[in-house]
């Protein structure tokens, strides 16, 4: 008999049915996806498989069909304001900072919509020496590396319970990659869960729970993360859908 305690948990971020459309360009297709309290997740899939427009659609960033739910509560009608407040937050591919403000003017920006983030500078200045080094300097003048840390602790600094990541590895250096996978595996310690969009499949799926593989906008195939890097089919089934 169900003890009269248990609970029914929700998942931290749900998104059914998603579409996305470019004028007339199903990008995404009828997308269901769930990232559960403290799990990292991660999105693989070919170029142009959709996986961006489904991180800039489920934060509203691109029009959209279908249902978003925080923590079972329905926000498909958020703006990307009200999801940020909400907890859901996304840093974006292309390291974008602003390139003319400093490391403290790009870190402010990023904890506008939080009242603690005095607090967070400094766990966040802590985690990332660099920033610290750098606190006083305009960040176009950064490293690639350095901006992509910038970058996600601009996206930190709203204090999300969720963190939607696209590519965060994107064409840096092997020891910079390092550093990125080792704060993305620790945000799970600070209770926040993360979907995460890579192209370097491996070490994110060594970093995750589990893993949904998408291709032509569509859910191919989903399963631990354990699993799909045992799987030699699913490996394939991968590589299949770059053709
Ligand atoms: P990549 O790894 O190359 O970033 P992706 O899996 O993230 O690929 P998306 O960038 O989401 O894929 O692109 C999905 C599809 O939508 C592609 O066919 C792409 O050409 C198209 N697309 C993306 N952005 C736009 C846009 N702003 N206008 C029109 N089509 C777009």
């Amino acid at each position: 008999m169900e003890a009269p305690t248990q609970r029914h948990t929700q998942p931290a971020l749900e998104v059914r049915g998603l579409d996305v459309n470019y004028s007339g360009i199903r990008a995404v297709r009828q997308l269901d996806l769930t990232v559960n309290a403290g799990e990292i997740v991660t999105l693989i899939g070919p170029n142009g498989a959709g996986k961006s427009s489904t991180l800039m659609a489920i934060v509203g960033l691109v029009q959209r069909s279908g249902q978003i739910y925080l923590d079972g509560q329905d926000v498909s009608g958020f703006s990307t304001e009200q999801m940020v407040r909400a907890g859901l937050t996304l840093s974006p591919e292309g390291r974008r900072v602003f390139s003319g403000l400093t490391v403290a003017e790009n870190l402010r920006l990023g904890g506008a919509s939080n009242k603690d983030r005095a607090a967070e500078q400094v766990r966040l200045l802590d985690t990332f020496p660099v920033l610290k080094e750098r606190y006083h300097q305009r960040a176009g003048t950064l490293s690639g590396g350095e901006q992509q840390i910038l970058a996600i602790a601009r996206a930190l600094m709203s204090r999300p319970r969720i963190l939607l990541l696209d590519e965060p590895s994107l064409g840096l250096a092997p020891k910079i990659v390092d550093t990125i996978f080792q704060v993305i595996a620790e945000l799970r310690q600070w209770g926040i869960s993360v979907l995460l969009v890579e192209q370097d499949i491996e070490r994110a799926l060594r970093v995750s729970d589990r893993g949904y593989v998408m291709s032509h906008g569509e859910i191919l195939a989903t399963d631990t993360a354990a699993n799909m890097l045992s799987d030699a089919n699913l490996k394939d089934l991968f590589f299949g859908a770059h053709q």
